[in-house]
This record gives C-alpha cells, sequence and structure tokens, in this order.
C-alpha cells in the first residue's frame, strides 16, 4: 500500500527512519506524494558499534537517492525505562509497542517543533512488523502531538522485496537482527 493522501492536502511529512534497508524502499515511496524530511531516532538499537553502523549507512542512503536527514542522539535512558519490564515479550508484542511508540512519540513532537504538519514512519517496510500496530501508535502519538500521521503499509506492493534489491544493488549493509538486545536471543 503506497502512502495515503492526506484529506488536508498535506506536502511534507517527517519520516522516522528506523535503518537504510527500510529507507531504501520507504522514502522513495513517499517521495511520490510528499516532501520527505528523514528523521533519525532510535535509542533501540545496541550496541553502540551497531547504532553507528546503521546511522553510517543511512547517511550514505541520502548520497545515493538525496534526501535531508535530521538525526536526534540521546534516548537511551528513556527507551531502557520504557521497555522495563517487558524483556521476555515475543518480537511484535508490548516491548515492541513501548519501543515504536517512543520513537513515534518523538518523530511528532520533532515534527511539531520543525513546523512540519504531518509524521510517518518506514517501520512498515519489514515484514516484521504490524502495521496495524504501527499505524495505530503513529495516531495516537499524533493526537496528542496534534501532528497528522501518515498511514501506511509499505511492505504491500512488493515494498519489502524491493527494499531488498534495492539494497544489494547499492551495496548497503543489512543488520540480520531488529535492534535491541532482546532481538539478538537466539
Ligand atoms: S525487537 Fe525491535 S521493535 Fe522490538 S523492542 Fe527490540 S528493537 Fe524495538
Amino acid at each position: 500500500m503506497k502512502p495515503k493522501e492526506h484529506p488536508a492536502g498535506v506536502k511534507s511529512v517527517l519520516l522516522h527512519i528506523c535503518c537504510a534497508p527500510d529507507a531504501s524502499y520507504g522514502v522513495p515511496a513517499m517521495q511520490e506524494k510528499y516532501r520527505v524530511t528523514g528523521f533519525f531516532f532510535n535509542p533501540n538499537i545496541q550496541p553502540g558499534m551497531e547504532y553507528d553502523r546503521r546511522l553510517l549507512v543511512t547517511h550514505a542512503l541520502t548520497d545515493s537517492m538525496p534526501f535531508p536527514l535530521e538525526v536526534a542522539e540521546g534516548g537511551e535512558e528513556e527507551w531502557e525505562d520504557a521497555v522495563r519490564g517487558l524483556e521476555n515479550e515475543p518480537e511484535r508484542g508490548r516491548r515492541c509497542e513501548a519501543c515504536i511508540r517512543m520513537r513515534l512519540s518523538r518523530t511528532a513532537a520533532e515534527a511539531k517543533s520543525l513546523g512540519i504538519p504531518a509524521f510517518s514512519t518506514v517501520l512498515t517496510v519489514s515484514p516484521k512488523k504490524d502495521a496495524a500496530m504501527v499505524n495505530r501508535i503513529g495516531r495516537e502519538e499524533g493526537e496528542k502531538a496534534g501532528v497528522a500521521f501518515l498511514e501506511a503499509d509499505l511492505k504491500k506492493k512488493d515494498g519489502f522485496r524491493k527494499s531488498v534489491e534495492t539494497t544489494k544493488r547499492l551495496g548497503i549493509y543489512r543488520q540480520n537482527y531488529c535492534g535491541c538486545r532482546y532481538s539478538l536471543r537466539p
């Protein structure tokens, strides 16, 4: 599913970027309808070397498919607070909901402070992400912040397969786990 046209005629979006592979499809898909500013805020990525690598390749992606990229550092303690007690939840469970919520909440606040009328995320490119959950969280956080959330399920229309092809063609690193230390468990 390509992003829907927002009824209020929104033209610009602050697009949360979790990683370069998802952005390699999600950014151009969103650019078909909106002016996109990327926003990298992912204090869930562990360990630090992996965070640095994912941020580096996201910067490299902006050379191949130019788009402005904002990076927000910090948030590690807030992330630990958000997921405390949820360590044993499975992927797509309540820990992931808390993790996604804190990242989208920050994206909504950033959109508000930058004067960008809408926000969204490329998280739904991944087949491991529940688009209904991501869109519900986005709607809720958007309502709290007073910023529109653009719903999408970017894995549809072969979004994930296309992201695999693009990352191979561009030689972009593709991680083999979601991000936090719990997703590293065998
Ligand atoms: S598995 Fe992924 S979405 Fe879930 S808590 Fe870990 S980093 Fe966040």
